[in-house]
């Protein structure tokens, strides 16, 4: 295989990774439903550097030595925690992953989490949630609002935290990012 067809399937192979992973633009609005109560939702250590580009969980969590864990030398290298949840995202018709950071303004997972508390419910998962994103950049902000639940389609088995690790570790890889930071100082110009 050329290598223009290795990073044609490269990115193919990226990019369906991630479409395991709720995500949201300016002007979305979607529907979305929790697979589990907030106590079984669970953290995720992301190392992260906007510098160099990274964006890794702490490979300690896949019971494998992290190279971000010692000294890197990164000056802007942070370890960024990811609240993770198993969703049904009715808008697309498909189950996911949402995996954000706590900060308010930048991720679903405090107003859902306020929603949730101010209508004192006893599950999590009775409910739709309208989840709505506006702004770009330093001006997005996320809303979220509880709503009497649409029928799902489907019978639906949450993805197990071993299953969701597994797709975590697969759509940010470490070493691709190794990879493409070397080939970044490699290059002529
Ligand atoms: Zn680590």
């Amino acid at each position: 295989m050329g290598l223009l067809d290795k990073i044609k399937q490269a990115a193919t192979e990226t990019n369906s990774n991630l479409k395991d992973f709720f995500y949201t633009k300016d002007g979305d609005k979607k529907r979305i439903r929790m697979l589990c109560e907030i106590d079984d939702g669970f953290e995720v250590i992301m190392h992260s550097s906007y510098e160099k580009k990274i964006n890794v969980p702490c490979q300690k969590q896949f019971g494998r030595q992290c190279p971000y864990c010692t000294e890197t030398g990164i000056e802007d290298l942070k370890n960024k925690t990811q609240y993770v949840f198993p969703i049904f995202n009715q808008s697309d018709s498909s189950q996911q992953i949402l995996m954000a950071i706590a900060y308010k303004e930048f991720s679903p997972v405090m107003p859902l989490i306020t929603e949730y508390t101010i209508n004192e419910q006893t599950t999590f998962c009775d409910r739709d949630y309208i989840i709505m994103h506006t702004g770009k950049g330093m001006s997005k902000t996320i809303t979220v609002r509880g709503q009497k639940p649409c029928r799902l389609e489907q019978k639906i088995t949450p993805w197990t935290k071993a299953e969701i690790m597994k797709k975590i570790d697969k759509a940010y890889p470490y070493k691709v990012n190794i990879d493409i930071q070397a080939d970044e100082d490699d290059m002529p110009f």
